[in-house]
């Protein structure tokens, strides 16, 4: 646009400006040939004047012959001839006297007093000498004395001579230029003839020949007078008749001046010069300023439209990017800059459809961070969102090309991978996931690298909607944590049946300690080589007012998130002492293990409360058990030292709870001041069919002896396990096969029909 404008603007203002210059050559050309006439009439006029002059001083001449200079000046006056002519300088009588009448023209003149006789008061030619006839001045008037002429001076013994002459034979005035000091004057000579009149042959002109008027005039005033009003303008003032020839010239002379050329008749041309504006467009003034304007006006114009242009376009720009930014912005988390729930559901959509189309099978993997919270409490919340962040890094890191990271929010992160069988997708990608946890991780607002472990549930296979896969994952992932955190969890549709409504519980889960509605249950643990009981592990249950009795995977991770945990442990441990204290007050010597949440472990007050729980209750020590995971130690490792080491000086034993699932770091063990090793039932299931899980069981317990520690296996529950795990040396033994987790009753049924073992 701008460029067009340029373009047909610069175009339209040549042509503009063109039209103007042609316009104002025309113009002026019309204006230079006004003035011209304006002047040559001014001219013609002064000509006629002089010649008016000229005949009426013949006219005079001509009725007083022998008029005296006083006369003469008197007629001078009475026609008012140097008011009138002001160009005019001298006008004077002029007679041709033959030798012969000399000597009475003197005499006339001496008498006449005023004229102008030599130095000495006679008369005398000029120049002297006898010559045939002498053309002299009777009477001569001049604008200033200084001009007035000697009476004596002969002027056919002059240049004038010839003029004098030619113009009393051919009639016609007669123009002599010539110079008076420094200005350029005119003389001008007209024959007299008697009875007024020209006579038609030379022979009859010198018969009737009287005399001639002579006049001297300045052109230059003429010139002037006629130039006035027209500046820069230059006159050339030509005569051209018969012998003479003369030319004036008036006025400046304009630079490339136009000229014109004027007939005044009698001889008299003028030429008049004068500045007529060109056609050019570079001569004219006013076209060119016009064109320039014009050009800058478009020159300015164009700008503004490229300037607007420009602007929208970089409006339109930053439209473009800001929508960019926008779109970037709705579809991904802030903090991170990875997927946000938006996107994640989008890609799971995407994800499920191209498994329906290539038979391969979508997982999603459901992440949280363990101790997040924590975290974000102690260290604040720029800890926390460096951590978030380097979480992110991790995740992305340990991904396939295809693989998506997303972030739902807080600590949950969602990984999306496809694979081609349908059962294990998704769980390699998991422990990839932990592993990539496993180092601490260094930030800037901690000092101390920070350990975080996370849990995983895992949702694969088909859904209607990308949210059910989601929320698969999610339950899943509640499962994880209730099993004790650090690890993945795969969805089972049986899972959907307790988990749908778990939501809802941690809302009465508030009033649930003052209301009296935990109440424990203890399951056997029995000796696997002699088969007799050794104890107890007490298990929390909650009876809710309209669900009935709740399992302790359903509410244990919300009072841990709501850090209800803390009471209602310190609640199960003076239980749990009370009704150990009183089995050992009817002769039982029962083991009770309690499991502590890694919440309580965090604080110091878990001293407080075993010590308080054990002395309210007066139950021995020894016969206590902490149960803990492996998680709830790896946090804080070396306060969590210092606190077991403080617990086991009241004389309880520490155990390790569903040990293998977690860090499986051996060498971690060492560091622990440990009693128990608990391995989590998930080898103990499949030890029967897997020879890894008896080689890990193995590894266990050789581990377990080499460090003194008694080694317990949870979930036995068939004869099958019972009898390997007896085989590889595991001590104790838990699980359905020998008894469910029992009220207090059938506890004491229990014990009517087995032996307890001393543990003393
Ligand atoms: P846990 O400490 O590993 O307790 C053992 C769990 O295994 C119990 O589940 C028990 O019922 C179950 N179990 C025992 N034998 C078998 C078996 O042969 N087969 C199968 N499939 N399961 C068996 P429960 O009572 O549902 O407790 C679940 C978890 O809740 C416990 O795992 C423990 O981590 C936690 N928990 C229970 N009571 C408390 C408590 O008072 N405080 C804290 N912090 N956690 C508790
Ligand atoms: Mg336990
Ligand atoms: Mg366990």
């Amino acid at each position: 646009m701008a460029m067009l404008l340029v373009v047909v603007g610069t175009a339209g203002s040549i042509v503009g400006a063109r039209q103007v210059a042609q316009e104002d050559s025309n113009n002026s050309h019309q204006v230079f040939v006004t003035s011209a006439n304006g002047i040559a009439s001014t001219l013609k006029l002064a000509v006629q004047h002089e010649q008016d002059l000229t005949i009426s001083a013949g006219a005079f001449l001509a009725a007083n012959p022998e008029a005296t200079d006083a006369q003469f000046m008197q007629w001078t006056r009475s026609v008012r001839a140097f008011a009138r002519y002001p160009e005019l300088q001298t006008i004077s009588e002029l007679v041709m006297v033959p030798a012969s009448q000399l000597g009475a023209y003197a005499a006339r003149q001496v008498a006449d007093p005023s004229g102008t006789l030599a130095a000495n008061g006679t008369f005398e030619v000029s120049p002297p000498g006898n010559r045939p006839y002498y053309c002299l001045s009777p009477a001569s008037q001049a604008r200033s004395v200084k001009q007035d002429l000697p009476d004596g001076i002969d002027f056919c013994a002059t240049v004038l001579r010839s003029e004098l002459l030619g113009s009393r034979d051919s009639g016609k005035n007669e123009y002599l230029p010539y110079k008076s000091g420094k200005t350029e004057e005119l003389a001008v000579g007209a024959a007299i003839y008697r009875g007024g009149v020209v006579p038609s042959t030379v022979a009859a002109r010198r018969a009737a020949f009287i005399g001639w008027t002579g006049t001297a005039i300045l052109p230059g005033v003429i010139l002037d007078t006629a130039l006035k009003g027209h500046p820069d303008t230059a006159v050339a003032f030509h005569y051209g008749a018969g012998r003479s020839k003369v030319t004036f010239t008036a006025g400046t002379m304009p630079r490339g001046a136009q000229s014109t050329t004027i007939n005044l008749r009698n001889g008299w041309y003028v030429q008049v010069f004068g500045a007529v504006v060109g056609e050019g467009l570079l001569t004219n003034r006013s076209a060119l300023v016009l064109l320039i304007g014009s050009i800058a006006l478009v020159l300015l114009l164009a700008l503004l439209i490229y300037v607007l242009g420009t602007s929208r376009s970089r409006a339109l720009e930053l439209v473009d990017e800001r929508t960019n930014e926008l779109e970037h912005q709705a579809f991904h988390d802030a903090l991170t800059g990875l997927p946000n729930r938006a996107l994640i559901l989008d890609r799971i959509d995407h994800m499920m459809a191209r498994a329906r189309r290539e038979q391969t099978t979508v997982a999603a993997l459901f992440l949280d961070l363990d101790n997040f919270k924590d975290i974000n409490d102690t260290l604040g919340h720029r800890a926390g969102d460096q951590l978030l962040t380097e979480v992110g890094k991790r995740l992305v890191g340990v991904l396939r090309g295809g693989d998506t990271v997303g972030r739902l929010g807080g600590d949950e992160f969602v990984v999306l991978t496809e694979g081609s069988s349908r059962s294990d997708v998704g769980q390699g990608v998991a422990q990839r996931v932990l592993a990539a946890l496993d180092p601490p991780i260094e930030i800037s607002a901690s000092d101390v690298p920070l350990t975080v472990t996370a849990s995983i549930g895992i949702a694969s296979g088909d859904r209607a909607t990308p949210e059910e896969l989601l929320r698969d994952a999610d339950i899943a992932l509640y499962r994880a944590k209730a099993a004790g955190k650090h690890r993945a969890e795969v969805f089972t549709p049986s899972m959907l049946v307790s988990v749908d409504d778990h939501r809802s519980l941690d809302v009465d889960l508030h009033a649930a300690l003052g209301a009296d509605q935990f109440f424990l249950l203890y399951q056997p643990t029995i000796d696997l080589a002699t088969g007799a009981l050794t104890g107890v592990e007490a298990l929390l249950r909650w009876r809710h007012p309209t669900r009935g009795v709740v399992q302790p995977l359903d509410f244990i991770p919300a009072l841990e998130s709501s850090g209800l945990i803390v009471p209602v442990g310190q609640w199960v441990l003076e239980e749990a002492c009370r009704q150990g204290a009183h089995w050992h007050a009817q002769g039982h010597r029962l083991v009770v293990s309690v499991n502590v949440a890694a919440k309580q472990l965090q604080r110091d007050r878990i001293v407080d409360d075993v010590h308080g729980a054990l002395t309210a209750s007066g139950f021995d020590p020894a016969l206590l058990v902490l149960e803990l995971t492996e998680s709830a130690l790896m946090q804080d490792v070396a306060m969590t030292v210092d606190r077991l080491r403080m617990l086991k000086a009241l004389g309880v034993r520490i155990a390790i709870d569903d040990f293998g699932t977690g860090f499986s770091s051996l060498a971690y063990l060492q560091q622990f001041p440990i009693d128990i090793l608990k391995i989590d039932r998930s080898f103990v299931a499949s030890v029967a069919e897997t020879s890894t899980s008896a080689a890990i069981i193995r590894t266990f317990v050789q581990l377990g002896k080499a460090l003194a520690l008694e080694v317990i296996a949870e979930g036995i529950e068939n004869d099958d396990q019972r009898m390997r795990l007896a085989a590889e040396k595991v001590d104790t033994g838990q699980g359905f096969l020998f008894g469910r987790p029992l009220d207090v009753e059938a506890v004491h049924r229990f014990l009517q029909h087995s032996r307890t073992v001393s543990t003393a």
